[in-house]
């Protein structure tokens, strides 16, 4: 695509911002809380405006699929089906504004304030689906496409997307695609446009461990009979060795050892040792020997204790061996760790570790493997040289440590590989008071999306 293409529509975007940035406040406006019901009619709402946005802008195929609880938006412009095609994944919904009493000016009520909107959703996400939004209609109106683009927009991302799953089974074909834009993730700062390829999973566990029928007093049978929380204890500390590595049985067999490549470009993003101990407030980090912190978070597997319960836990003393102990344990998977054989394996290491004065039981309460995009993924060269364009500066390629359940079904239910991507900052306040989003920021986003739709 020409260069020209490129400026007319870069052109049109600039004069037709305050347009654009007016339709947006309204959009913001609409309080599309998924959790609660009584916001089910602006769920529907907001589902009609982008449909209506769609069908302006020249989308073909526009509709509100409904689900079970909120409907999920989809669309399609296609050009050529010998052209590749980009499946553009956005979600409407936002999380509840409480507490209320907490925010500056009213969550549903957009303000712009400096260089920021304040308002519930600005940044997460439907800042992110107007900025794409604002860069299709800006090279309809001049130009036109030179791929195809798919939209699927849900309205359950902050529930868990209970229906999407179904949604993708049901419909593959129309939604097939090559790569997949995934925009509800942010950059790191202002000046550093960032990329996640990749996300960890994650095998989540309940273990029990069983005593005596009832508690004990600690002064009779205390010495003789097996207490359920010290062992607990022991166990969870065998779980890791004196170098922080997680002694399950073969829990290390499958993952990917770091290219030179991969840890140079690790060490290059900016979040060392002291970014982490600033940003946690702790004295001084621990985690696996021979990584750095962002290898750590990124590229290696972990276990945790999430919550641990036994005993008398009320003030005071009481003098007892407790009947059960209880932990949830998660696990943080990286490519390509299997969730079911961690739970293999986790069953394994209880069967040698745990003595035969208790009796145990272990739940796998979810799994989800990790994601990684391929470097051949189609597309990623082309947003990077996106972003480098409009920034000027080569974007940061991440791994997060966290998961993105959609991507991970995009890929396993569609086999498409994500791009994930956004314009949100790290202190946009989603999901907390006072929500906003970053003006500047979000029009250089428009600007990299309209070189990087034009780039095919
Ligand atoms: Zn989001």
């Amino acid at each position: 695509m020409s260069n020209e293409s490129v400026q007319l529509a870069l052109e049109n975007y600039k004069s037709n911002y305050d347009n654009l940035l007016q339709q947006f406040l309204s959009f913001l406006s609409i309080p599309s809380v998924s959790t609660a019901d009584n916001y089910k009619d602006d769920m529907l709402k907001a589902a009609g405006y982008l449909v209506k946005k769609f069908n302006k802008i020249g989308f073909q195929n526009v509709q509100a699929f409904p689900t079970s609880r909120h409907p999920i938006v989809y669309g399609e412009y296609l050009q050529d089906m010998e052209k590749p095609t980009v499946l553009l994944y956005g979600h409407y919904d936002v999380q509840p504004p409480d507490p209320l009493d907490e925010w500056e000016t009213p969550p549903f009520s957009p303000q712009i304030r400096d260089d920021y909107i304040y308002a519930r959703g600005a940044s997460d996400m439907k800042g992110q689906i107007w900025a794409f939004t604002s860069a299709l209609q800006s090279i309809l109106e001049t130009t036109d496409l030179p791929l195809n683009i798919k939209l699927l927009i849900e309205g359950e991302e902050e529930i868990g997307s209970p229906s999407l799953d179904g949604f993708l089974e049901e419909h593959k074909s129309m939604l097939k695609s090559d790569l997949v834009l995934n925009t509800d993730a942010g950059m790191l700062a202002p000046d550093k446009p960032t990329i996640v390829y990749g996300l960890r999973g994650l095998a989540y566990f309940e273990l029990r461990i069983f005593g005596p029928k009832a508690d004990l007093h600690s002064g009779i049978f205390g010495g003789a009979v097996g207490n359920p929380a010290n062992i607990l204890c022991k166990v969870i500390a065998d779980m890791h060795d004196e170098h922080h590595r997680v002694t399950l049985p073969g829990f290390y067999d499958k993952v990917r050892e770091l290219s030179i490549e991969e840890r140079r470009a690790l060490s290059k993003i900016g979040m060392d040792k002291d970014f982490f101990k600033d940003i946690s407030s702790v004295p001084e980090l621990l985690g696996e020997e021979g990584y750095s912190p962002v290898e750590q978070v990124g590229t290696r597997p972990t276990l945790d204790v999430n919550g641990i319960y036994a005993g008398y836990i009320d003030e005071g003393e009481k003098t007892i061996i407790p009947a059960y102990a209880m932990a949830k344990i998660s696990t943080r998977l990286v490519p390509d760790q299997d969730p079911n054989l961690v739970y293999k394996s986790m069953k394994s290491f209880l069967e040698t570790h745990v003595p035969e004065a208790v009796k145990w039981d272990l739940k796998l309460l979810s799994g989800a493997p990790a994601y990684i995009a391929e470097a051949q993924t189609t597309g990623l060269d082309q947003f990077s040289d996106a972003l480098e364009a409009t920034w000027g500066v080569k974007p940061l390629m991440k791994r997060e440590g966290g998961s993105i359940p959609v991507a991970t079904a995009m890929k396993e239910i569609l086999g498409i590989d994500s791009v994930i991507t956004g314009f949100g900052l790290p202190d946009d306040k989603i999901h907390s008071p006072n929500e906003r989003m970053h003006l500047p920021t979000h029009r250089k986003g428009v600007e990299a999306l309209i070189r990087f739709f034009l780039s095919f």
